[in-house]
């Protein structure tokens, strides 16, 4: 065996498996020839408003679910307000409310301790969850042998990155954007989720600010492309 050969050989080693079920050896869930047959993944799929991300994740819910895998959906700020994912095309799932002090790791073991499967995450509206909660999704795939499915804005109102989003970009093993086309008025591809404030794009303001709780202003938010968002030009019906 030659040095190179030798060298890929132990890149490719399988790590030790040290999840909480470490009866389980690496060796017994391999196909036999060293491989996993699965590796647990942090995965990040990004796209503006009305993309379809919830949609995908209550797909990706369903698909995951009918394997057999047992699975948790979590949202944070769902545009119905409760606790639950809803899609702008009118599917509806459950989802366990992500608040600043939830720890999802504490959550997967509470569950597990009931005796129920988690195999996977479904983290819709991941870029209102705080950066500890990125950490504690790249923890509970490395230890826990977890799949969080992580879904999200990437960009806020001034168009600057969410900080979880920044840290799913950082962490993640793979960040997929969502090629749903959301198109902008003049038809160009929308990219940037303006806020609208009294007809007007504004570029401050707090990060989250949800336009049905707030009574004093018309609040909402227009996907434009690039060009429009940096002109606060919402066209002919803006
Ligand atoms: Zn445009």
């Amino acid at each position: 065996m030659t040095d190179d050969v030798a060298a890929s050989s132990a890149r490719l080693a399988p790590p030790p498996y040290v999840g909480p079920d470490a009866d389980q050896t690496y060796a017994a869930r391999s196909a036999g020839d060293g491989r996993p047959l699965h590796a647990a993944a942090l995965k990040f799929f990004w796209g503006p408003m009305d993309c379809g991300k919830s949609t995908m994740a209550l797909q990706m819910n369903y698909n995951h679910a009918r394997q057999g895998r047992g699975g948790l959906v979590t949202t944070r700020i769902d545009r119905s307000l409760g606790p639950q994912v809803t899609t702008r095309i009118g599917l509806a799932h459950e989802a366990i409310e992500v608040t600043d002090d939830l720890d999802l790791r504490a959550l997967v073991r509470g569950r597990r301790a009931e005796g129920l499967r988690v195999d996977y995450l479904i983290c819709d509206e991941a870029c209102f969850y705080t950066v500890q909660h990125v950490e504690q999704m790249a923890e509970l795939v490395d230890d826990y042998d977890v799949d969080v499915f992580a879904f999200g804005l990437a960009t806020d109102f001034r168009s600057g990155l969410f900080p979880a989003a920044q840290r799913l970009f950082e962490l993640a093993d793979e960040v997929t954007r969502i090629q749903v086309e959301v198109l902008c008025w003049c038809g160009r591809e929308g990219l940037l989720n303006a806020r609208v404030v009294d007809g007007v794009v504004v570029r401050e303001g707090r990060q989250v600010v949800i336009g049905d709780t707030v009574v004093s202003a018309d609040v909402r938010y227009q996907v434009l492309c690039r060009r429009h968002f940096r002109t606060g030009n919402l066209g002919p019906r803006g």
